[in-house]
């Protein structure tokens, strides 16, 4: 085969997040800005109403970003000192520092071999302290919920939702961020509903959870200004709120493009036995995944990734490299076999909404040439 001239494919653009629709932006920031309207106007309320409708569940608030999220819907549960929540080995430490924050202890536990998760390693780790589960829907897809919210119910523990990384995703027909009491969504820029800076949101059902976290997150004032409780100030800036409110309209579009990306990486690389992939967007009936990520182990992870490099394709290595356990200044006595053994293989491929299919595939190119070496 010949070769073809080398491209240069980044892991992400942020520039093209805001060049690539520049004359929308700057009319909707005009508009926001001539009308003053900066924090918890109506564009905002009009978004959370909107997010709330897509995710099929009856209240949304905006925050200032999901880690806010996280810990604001965990302190609504309540938290006490020395109370225990088990969340995934594999997920950012936002996710466990958020349980540290609202006055809890992590207890993260071991991934299943689809990477999320393992519920037979959360049976096994709660104890007399243990009050919740904080899964995380990672890259995009949901994990096994319905074996997860039976060990809830059956140990009465809470379920928050880590939904950060997977807004649209579904299993069994359900929204990610929906199986529990509530569920935070991130909007940092390069998250699939992505905005321009921080913002998160978060999803509840009950009305009561959702008004003591809409005190919560505005200094302990509900919808009619009363303060009710002692609070902070985690709001989404209502700027924000309109920029995510018009890519809200054209979200499935933007899912759809990542779920081609993710099956044209899943033909091409299929036959390479030095990988094992994430599954893809047709492998089964009951998850339906929008592939924040594409990420997949590999043999060589390190020299696949400089090889890359060299071939002008960014890749990256999640969480930097560790499990949330890993981090030793963080002081957890743990040994977690299959994760730690996930992060000396991972990484992740470019997939995003400005690689073109022509990238995709010469990265495609890139990596079967690199194992027939
Ligand atoms: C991005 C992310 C977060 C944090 O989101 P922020 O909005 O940046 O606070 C938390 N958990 C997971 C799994 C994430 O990917």
């Amino acid at each position: 085969m010949q070769n073809r001239p080398k491209l240069n494919v980044p892991f992400f653009n942020y520039p093209s997040i805001y060049k690539n629709e520049r004359e929308d932006l700057l009319k909707l920031i005009d508009d926001i800005g001539c009308r003053g309207a900066f924090i918890m106007q109506n564009d905002l309320i009009e978004f959370e109403r909107n997010l709330a409708k897509y995710c099929g569940s009856n209240y949304a608030v905006g925050v200032g970003n999901a880690t806010d999220g996280l810990e604001l819907s965990l302190m609504a549960m309540n938290l006490k000192r020395g109370d225990e929540v088990i969340c995934s080995a594999h997920t950012m430490l936002a996710t466990a520092s958020a349980i540290i924050t609202a006055g809890g202890v992590p207890v993260p536990v071991d991934i299943d071999n689809d990477n999320l998760i393992d519920p037979s390693a959360i049976e096994s780790a709660i104890t007399s302290n243990t009050v919740g589960l904080l899964p995380t829907q990672l890259n995009g897809r949901i994990c096994k919920m319905d074996r997860i919210q039976k060990i809830a119910e059956k140990n009465k523990l809470f379920i928050v939702e880590d939904a950060a990384q997977a807004l649209g995703a579904k299993y069994k027909g359900k929204h990610s961020g929906t199986f529990g009491a509530a569920g935070a969504i991130s909007f940092f820029p390069a998250k699939v509903l992505g905005c321009l800076g921080d913002g998160g949101a978060i999803i509840a059902n009950d009305k009561e959870i959702f008004q003591k976290i809409y005190q919560l997150h505005d200094h302990g004032r509900n919808q009619d200004g009363e303060v009710m409780c002692w609070g902070r100030n985690s709001r989404l800036d209502n700027l924000q709120a309109a920029i995510l409110d018009s890519r809200l309209k054209t979200y499935q579009k933007t899912i759809d493009r990542r779920r081609e990306i993710a099956r044209i990486y899943n033909n091409n690389l299929a036959k390479i036995e030095q990988l094992s992939l994430p599954p893809g967007p047709d492998g089964d009936d009951e998850h339906y995944d929008i592939y924040q990520n594409y990420e997949l182990q590999a043999e060589d992870r390190d020299k696949l990734k400089e090889y890359l490099q060299i071939n002008g394709i960014g890749t990256l290595i999640q969480w930097g490299g560790k499990a949330v356990h890993q981090w030793e200044n963080l002081n957890f006595n743990l040994s977690l076999p299959r994760v730690e053994n996930f992060f000396k293989h991972c990484i992740m491929l470019p997939l995003n909404m400005s690689i073109t299919n022509d990238e995709v595939h010469y990265v495609c190119e890139k990596i079967n040439d690199f194992y027939k070496k």
